[in-house]
Order: C-alpha cells, then structure tokens, then sequence
C-alpha cells in the first residue's frame, strides 16, 4: 500500500482528463499500485458524470447527482483507470509500457555520475518524463527545484526530508522542496520522474552544472 499519493487537484484532473500526456502517465502509473487512489479517481468520475447529467436541459425526477452519491460506497468499476496486469517486465506498470516498448535495457541511458543514470521518455507541456536510476547507497546533491517535481518509485526505495518512499509511492514536490534522496540499501532504484523547470542544486559550482542536465 502506497504511503505517498498525488493531492487530490492531481487526481481530480486525471479524472478529468484534463492532465498533459507527461502528467497523465505518471498519476496513471501510480494509479496501477495504488487502489486507494483508484477509488477516488472511481468517485470523481462519477461525480463528474452525474454533475454532467444534472446540468443537462432535461427534466429528471431525481437529481443524478444526488442518487450517484448514494451509490458511492459501491464498488464503481472506473472507465479510464485500469487495474495493473501483470507481464512481461514486472517493474513497468501497464500505463508505462507504450513509452518503454522495448523494456528497460533498450533505453537511451544518459550517466549522470555520483552512481545515477537517466533514460528520457517524453517531453511536453507539463514538463520532461524519464526514468532516474541510482544505485544503494548513493545520493543526489542536495537541491531545490525551479518548478514542480513528480518522483514516483517505481523499485527499490529513498529517502529524503520528508519521508521514506517505496514502490508505488508519489512524491509531489514544488520549488519550495529541498531535498536530498537517499537511495536505500540493497537495491537499486529506479523512479519515474516529471520535472518542469529542472533542479536548483545548493552548491554553487553544481549549481553551474545543472544546466547540462538531461531534466
Ligand atoms: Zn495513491
């Protein structure tokens, strides 16, 4: 069960499917190992559908919302969310797959040094998607950001200020994070990440390198 989890404006939005693509694979991959979040995408689908209804020319004789909400606490099978199906490569969830189509090792792996490698996906309104790997023990510079930051775990596991992240977990930074990830013992791990405006590293002759950063 995952511990960290898109705020619910994200969520909200995927519902929607108001979300750039970047923004959208990475809330629908977490979506793939988190049910609780499945859920709630599930309830606001169906809000939306009923709020829909409700402001429809068409006189009802119950407000589609009102008896939508009444159904909430049954299970509601989602139309955009699907449940993750287990293949070929287990740590790429199902909304993964059509940007790694050849699996992980086929990537453009791009060495960033200090025990990290990134491979990029997609670049687009939200910002750029890729996959950041780093190996046990070794950690990033600490850094704050120029815009958001989505680092969804994908294997292995962090930590930094804020918490412990593993599989499955979200983490929602903005440019007021500071951080420093921590990569666990044991295993390496690997992220899916989304940046918007790249990283802003504390020292100041890395700071000068960051700009030659794929992200
Ligand atoms: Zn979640």
């Amino acid at each position: 069960m995952s511990a960290h989890h898109p705020h619910d404006e994200l969520l909200v939005s995927y519902a929607a499917g108001t979300l750039p693509e970047t923004a959208s694979v990475i809330v629908a991959t977490h979506l793939a190992l988190c049910p609780a979040c499945r859920k709630s995408v599930s309830r606001a689908e169906c809000i939306g559908e009923a709020l829909i209804q409700d402001i429809a020319p068409v006189r009802m004789e119950a407000l589609a919302l009102d008896s939508t909400l009444a159904r909430l606490d049954e299970e509601q099978p989602s139309t955009t969310v699907a449940p993750p199906v287990p293949s070929g490569d287990p740590l790429l969830p199902r909304p993964l797959r059509d940007l790694v189509p050849q699996g992980l090792q086929a990537l453009k792996w791009k060495t960033l040094g200090g025990g990290f490698r990134y491979a990029a996906l997609k670049a687009d309104g939200a910002g750029r998607l890729g996959l950041l790997e780093g190996q046990p023990g070794k950690a990033t510079p600490h850094h704050g950001h120029h815009g958001d930051e989505f680092t969804l775990v994908l294997s292995g596991g962090y930590t930094d200020e804020l918490g412990a992240f593993a599989r499955g977990d979200l983490q929602c930074g903005d440019s007021t994070l500071m951080h420093r990830q921590v990569v666990d013992a044991g295993a390496a791990c690997l992220c899916l990440v989304l940046t918007r405006g790249g990283i802003r590293p504390s020292h100041p002759v890395l700071r000068l390198l960051a700009r030659f950063l794929p992200f």
